[in-house]
C-alpha cells in the first residue's frame, strides 16, 4: 500500500482474504520451543513472522539464538520491530532465491515458517542442499471474509477503480466471491498480479478463460503419487493439464477445487491417506495411516 502511495496512486484496501494464526500447542509452538536448536529461522511472509513471534511470546522462548532470514522487506520490518537482527534477505523476494542464497552446510537445522497456501518449494530446495528442515505452517488463509463486503461496496461507490492489484491466487478467488456476494462486477477491472499462479487464477476465476491453475496442493498430491517430482517448475505442472484436458474453464475450475479439497482435508503435511479418496490412485500405497 505504501509503495503505491509513494508512486502517487490512491490505493483502497479491500482484504479479499483473512489470516488465522495457528492455535496454541500445535507444531508452531513446538518449533518455537526449539528455536535455540536451529542454525537458521527462515520466514517467507510478514504474517509468518507475526505467527512465530506470537508463538514465541506464548511459550516464553528466547528469539536471539538462531540466525534469521527474511524473504523481503515487509517481513524484515516485522522482525526488526521486535529487535531481531535479520542476517539474510535474498536479492529477489522469492523462495527459490532464498533457497539458493542462504549460506547452508549439510546437516544445518533450519526452521521454515510459512502460510498453508504457500508451497513446499523452499523446504524441498534446502533439503536438496543437505539441510535438515522443519517446514511449519504459521497461519491459514480464509477467502472472502464477510467484513470485506462493506469495504468493497464502499470502494465501488467511491468512483471508478483503475485496476485491482492481487498478491496471490487466493486474493483473486476472494475478490471474485466478494464481488458475487455484492453484485459488483469486479471482473471488468484491469488486473495487476504477482507470479504465475496469481496470473492464471485471474485468467481462470475472473476472466473465465480455460487456464489451469497450479497451487501447492496440486503439486503436493501429484508428486506424492509419482506423477511429477515436486521440484519441477510451475510450467511443467501447468502443461500436464493444458496438454491433456479439453479447454474448458468450468472443468478446470472444478478440477482445481477438487485438488484444494483433497489437499485441505487429507493431503496435509502429515497426510491422512487411510481415509483419503485418492488412496490407491496409480497404485500408490498410503504414506501413513490416520
Ligand atoms: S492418498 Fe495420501 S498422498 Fe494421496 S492424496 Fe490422499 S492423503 Fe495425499
Amino acid at each position: 500500500m505504501s509503495a503505491l502511495r509513494d508512486a502517487g496512486l490512491d490505493p483502497i484496501e479491500v482484504p479479499a482474504i483473512a489470516i488465522e494464526f495457528e492455535p496454541p500447542r500445535g507444531d508452531l509452538d513446538a518449533a518455537a520451543g526449539l528455536l535455540h536448536t536451529y542454525r537458521w529461522v527462515v520466514i517467507t511472509s510478514a504474517n509468518g513472522a507475526r505467527a512465530i513471534l506470537k508463538a514465541a511470546e506464548r511459550i516464553l522462548t528466547e528469539l536471539g539464538a538462531p540466525s534469521w532470514a527474511s524473504i523481503g522487506p515487509a517481513t524484515r520490518r516485522v522482525l526488526e520491530d521486535e529487535g531481531i537482527e535479520v542476517a539474510l534477505q535474498p536479492s529477489q523476494s522469492s523462495g527459490i532465491a532464498l533457497a539458493v542464497e542462504l549460506p547452508v552446510v549439510a546437516g544445518d537445522r533450519i526452521l521454515v515458517v510459512r502460510g498453508d497456501l504457500a508451497d513446499e518449494e523452499l523446504a524441498v530446495a534446502l533439503r536438496a542442499r543437505g539441510a535438515e528442515v522443519d517446514d511449519v505452517i504459521g497461519y491459514r488463509t480464509r477467502e472472502a471474509p464477510e467484513r470485506s463486503r462493506a469495504l468493497l461496496r464502499a470502494a465501488a461507490t467511491d468512483g471508478a477503480i483503475a485496476a485491482a492489484v492481487f498478491t496471490s491466487g487466493s486474493t483473486v478467488r476472494g475478490l471474485v466471491s466478494l464481488g458475487r456476494a455484492e453484485s459488483i462486477d469486479v471482473l471488468s477491472m484491469p488486473a495487476v498480479c504477482i507470479g504465475p499462479e496469481t496470473a492464471d487464477s485471474i485468467l481462470l476465476y475472473a476472466a473465465e478463460k480455460p487456464i489451469f491453475v497450479i497451487d501447492a496442493y496440486t503439486k503436493r498430491i501429484l508428486s506424492r503419487h509419482g506423477v511429477l517430482p515436486y521440484e519441477k517448475s510451475y510450467d511443467d505442472f501447468h502443461q500436464l493439464f493444458m496438454k491433456r484436458l479439453p479447454a474448458n474453464a468450468s472443468l478446470y475450475n472444478q478440477y482445481h477445487a477438487l485438488f484444494v479439497n483433497i489437499g485441505k482435508d487429507f493431503c496435509r503435511k502429515r497426510p491422512l491417506c487411510a481415509s483419503c479418496p485418492l488412496n490407491g490412485w496409480r497404485g500408490v500405497p498410503p504414506l501413513c495411516s490416520d
